[in-house]
């Protein structure tokens, strides 16, 4: 069997854990073949990111993933060092090595092709190939980064080119869960949980994996195995179709705290004003969340002015300074009466395919925070997610509220 496995930076913090994850390996790599891919150590990376940071305050892209690709280096080449005195055979490479071409959009590259022969040639040998995780090169061999969290889309696309039998991720959790288990201890792991819902879960906040990575599995069918590294039988699947999938109306509960909302007040209510608006965060490259216009009032009942309308958006918490800049030029502009803004403020998110086919689903959501007196801010659906944003200190009371009402817990 040809095995692909990442080991997430807290999986090789140590020389101890190193050493302890080589020898797994070499076990495991008596039957099968295996290519294992790795993340920085510990926090490597935003050491390196926060290096950067005291030199400049504006580094060169080409630069930084230059610095940032050293951290995969260290870990590839330490794991194999430690495979290599157990008397096995190992290699480790870069993502060049590797044959990992990508665009040239440096810090958050796509990968356009893999030429994995030298990786092939290696495996033939016996040879346990260890891959730097999180990296590329153009096809000018400039060094390139995938994104943070990239080690996982590395893991993913390697077992894709390499028609791998199995992909598994091993992290410091174990698994995919109800909730985040250290905001609800109650959470219950999932034996599996399908693409399209971790697609949602990964992009609203579940760490668990990258989201790229999720997507890239989706395209091409590659069921994704998550696990501890500490307890590897312990972990979720990742996959099409699931089992379990008939059974429960909603699979999972996240937050995200790392947003902020803007208010624009008084906007005048008449066609083209909102894009107007977000046409103009948009060239700023700043990402828009969750949108709300409330119903337009007449400002007074006897005076003779148009009738207005506030308009809120949410937007992530860095972007927020520069947004209200941008947004306060275009209030004066389109003559809204001013711009407020709230960081206080959490998106608490339900997740799950089982609302398509079951009814209901948001009135029992929104019946949760009623009784526990919490007011919901904003609410957007799509297909298979209900957000709602709250106050910040209601933010985890609401996860446990929900949780409890929909018993995901154990
Ligand atoms: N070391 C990189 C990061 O911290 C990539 C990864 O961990 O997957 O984002
Ligand atoms: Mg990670």
């Amino acid at each position: 069997m040809l095995i692909i496995q990442k080991y997430g930076g807290s999986s090789l913090k140590t020389s101890q854990r190193i050493k302890a994850i080589a020898k797994r390996i070499v076990n495991l790599g008596k039957k099968n073949s295996l290519v294992i891919v790795v993340s920085a150590l510990g926090d490597t990376t935003d050491e390196l990111l926060n290096l950067a940071s005291q030199v400049s305050s504006k580094p060169p892209q080409r630069e930084l993933d230059m610095l940032i690709s050293t951290g995969e280096q260290i870990s590839s080449s330490l794991l194999t060092m430690a495979i290599c005195s157990l008397k096995r055979k190992a290699i480790s490479f870069t993502g060049l090595q590797s044959g990992i071409i990508t665009d040239t959009s440096h810090t958050e590259a796509r990968i356009l092709n893999i030429n994995p022969e030298r990786i092939k040639k290696f495996l033939k040998d016996s040879s346990i190939v260890v891959v730097a995780g999180f990296q590329g090169a153009t096809t000018e061999s400039e060094i390139t980064t995938l994104g943070r969290g990239g080690s996982d889309l590395t893991a993913v696309a390697l077992a894709v080119v390499l028609k791998a039998d199995k992909c598994e991720i091993y992290t410091d959790v174990e698994g995919v869960f109800t909730a985040d288990p250290k905001i609800l201890p109650t959470a219950k792991r999932l034996k599996e949980i399908n693409y399209e819902e971790m697609l949602e879960l990964s992009s609203l906040g579940s760490e668990v994996l990258q989201l790229r990575s999720v997507e890239m599995a989706k395209k091409n069918n590659i069921p994704i195995y998550v696990g501890s590294s500490f307890n590897p039988k312990k972990g979720t699947l990742i996959l099409g179709r699931t089992k379990e999938m008939e059974e429960h109306l909603i699979t999972g509960i996240t937050i995200d705290e790392g947003e902020a909302k803007v208010t624009i007040l008084d906007v005048p209510d008449k066609p083209g004003i909102a894009a107007r608006i977000f046409e103009h965060i948009g060239k700023k490259d700043i990402n828009v969340d969750m949108i709300i216009q409330n119903i337009s009032h007449q400002p007074s009942a006897i005076s003779h002015q148009k009738p207005q309308t506030d308009l809120s958006f949410t937007i992530q918490k860095g972007d927020l300074e520069q947004t209200l800049e941008e947004i306060k030029k275009v209030a004066d502009k389109i003559g809204a009466r001013g711009v407020d803004c709230d960081e206080n403020i959490a998106k608490v998110s339900v997740v799950g395919v089982g609302m398509r086919s079951h009814p209901g689903v948001a009135a029992k959501v929104f019946s949760a925070l009623a009784e526990q007196k919490i007011n919901i801010e904003m609410i957007s659906t799509s297909e298979i997610k209900i957000s709602c944003v709250v106050n910040k200190k209601d933010g985890r009371k609401a996860v446990r509220a929900i949780h409890k009402k929909f018993k995901l817990g154990k």
